[in-house]
């Protein structure tokens, strides 16, 4: 059975609870971990204080804090297959996609690996002929580190790489359906030498399990990555003992297709834009605004192939997207679908269960698209973290963007057109935190990644990713100590 790891322990949960893990494919059982109760996590708390407070890992080097995760990177390279058909089986998400993933995170490693090995301290001009200033950063602290299903490690990989690599300590919770690849991070992390009591985890439900991340006053910081409630709570549970938030929340990530645009290209874009993991990416562009004159053949072309998409398990041969996660997200989708109509919205393809015997015993969900949506539709501006296109079209520029920018979120969004012009002003005016030209998805750790408006607090990834976990002191020193004479008053006379 799958444990938590507590100060460099495996231990079943105090109360002896336990969760099946089934894949969402198939409903074939995947195994069984403890499930962590608030006990638990008070205890994994303390042993992350404690560790943190007797400076095991914050009065490390950063030089040999950037090796050790130098020395995971290569410890995921080398379980890559183990750690990419764990992935699959939790999330029901093919195999090669979990090997995309997997290759990532061991980027997202060495990246922090190198930046953490090279982070040091800077000198500051301070005009003042005694006086020298330096700048320097040191860990934040306890970090509560949550995460969700959809990319389970590559979400705990954007975290624990730079709390790691900052000197900080942590308490992990997974979600409570994916937690496979998570417990084999913690296997490698001990491997690699990570003194016990670093790196702590715990498994189970989120109010539960995860609660006392974000009330706990022994924990400096909550860095979140999840949906827009479950944030809230956070942020309003962390505010009482002031601690330090990151989040990372959902998205509603506008896809802007000019006419111009190359129609293959864009196509193609807007498909695995939408259907890729079946739409379950908090960046999925699941806005399609489109300028009218081009509306007719693009949509009727998306329409044609998102139908040819198929579904399937991840042992299926051809299968080019899995199922939803759960029987109650698949629920949810249908009724964001179901809503889209009942306002208006023209469905144009998928939008019921698929029929396949081969698919019954999984949460498939088949790409839908809702046409000639308006921005007045709840489906315009909730998320459905599934596989559903809502299309919108605007005349001009302005118009562009205007409906871009007309949402709570801010996550990503893309721009497609011919005109380079028309691409860099459109970019330039966007409220997204990511934007893509001519392209949809990528991105590297370098690279700062989060969210405007109700899309977080805070990056991932990139310099700012990494500052998330550290706290910046300016030490001055006074080179030529003497009384200041600023109260002459009370010194005439003095030490007479
Ligand atoms: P969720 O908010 O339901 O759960 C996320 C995590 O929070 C899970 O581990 C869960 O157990 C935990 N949790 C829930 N309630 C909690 C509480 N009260 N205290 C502590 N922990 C708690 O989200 P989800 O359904 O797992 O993930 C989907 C959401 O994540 C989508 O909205 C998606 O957009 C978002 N997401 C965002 C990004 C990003 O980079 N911005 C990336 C991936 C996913």
């Amino acid at each position: 059975m799958g444990q938590l790891y507590i100060d460099g322990t495996w231990s079943d949960a105090a109360e002896g609870g336990s969760r099946e893990i089934r894949c969402p494919a198939d409903g074939r059982l995947v195994g069984e971990v403890s499930e962590a109760t608030a006990g638990d996590t008070e205890r994994a708390i303390g042993a992350a204080r404690t560790a943190f407070d007797d400076g095991r890992w914050s009065t490390v080097a950063p030089a040999e804090r950037g090796a050790l995760l130098l020395r995971v990177a290569d410890l995921l390279q080398r379980d890559k297959d183990r750690l990419a058909r764990a992935e699959t089986l939790d999330t029901g998400k093919r195999v090669v996609e979990s090997e995309i993933d997997m290759d990532d995170i061991t980027n997202c490693f060495r990246w922090f690996g190198h930046l953490a090995a090279s982070d040091d301290g800077r000198l500051v001009e301070t005009g003042v002929p005694n006086a020298r200033s330096k700048v320097v950063h040191e860990p934040v602290g306890v970090c509560g580190l949550i995460t969700p299903w959809n990319y389970p490690l590559l979400q705990t990989a954007w975290k624990v790489a730079p709390a790691i690599g900052a000197g900080c300590t942590f308490v992990l919770k997974p979600s409570e359906l994916t937690p496979h690849t998570a417990i084999i991070l913690m296997e490698l992390l001990e491997e690699a030498g990570l003194p016990s009591g670093v790196g702590n985890l715990v498994l189970g439900a989120g109010a539960t399990a995860g609660g006392p991340l974000s009330t706990d006053p022994r924990v400096d910081m909550v860095s979140f990555t999840g949906g827009l409630a479950t944030g809230k709570i956070l942020m309003a549970n962390a505010a009482a003992t002031v601690k330090k938030v990151a989040l990372e929340l959902g998205g509603k990530n506008p896809f802007v297709c000019f006419a111009d645009a190359d129609h293959d290209t864009a196509v193609d874009n807007i498909l695995t834009g939408i259907f890729l993991h079946s739409g379950q990416v908090c960046s999925a562009g699941a806005r399609l605004v489109v300028e009218e004159s081009a509306h007719d053949r693009i949509v009727d072309d998306l329409v044609e192939r998102a139908q040819r998409i198929v579904l399937g398990g991840p042992d299926d041969a051809g299968t080019e997207t899995g199922p939803l996660i759960s029987a109650a997200h698949r629920e949810k989708v249908e009724a964001y679908v179901a809503q889209g109509v009942a306002e208006g919205a023209v469905l144009r393809c998928g939008g019921e269960r698929p029929t396949d015997p081969r698919l019954a015993d999984g949460f498939y969900y088949p790409p839908t698209i809702l046409d000639r949506c308006t921005q007045d539709m709840s489906v315009v501006h909730d998320e459905s973290f599934g596989p559903v296109l809502t299309v919108e079209t605007f005349t001009d520029l302005d118009d562009a963007v205007r409906i871009a920018n007309d949402t709570e979120y801010g996550l990503a969004g893309a721009v497609f057109s011919a005109d380079h012009g028309t691409c860099e002003e459109v970019a330039g005016r966007l409220r997204h935190g990511t934007v893509w030209i001519n392209d949809f998805g990528p991105y590297v750790p370098a690279a700062e990644w989060g969210g405007f408006g109700h899309s977080g607090v805070g990056r991932e990834l990139g310099r700012a990713g990494f500052a998330e976990y550290q706290e910046t002191k300016h030490i001055w020193t006074n080179t030529r100590p003497g009384p200041t004479g600023w109260f002459p008053s009370s010194t005439t006379g003095s030490g007479s």
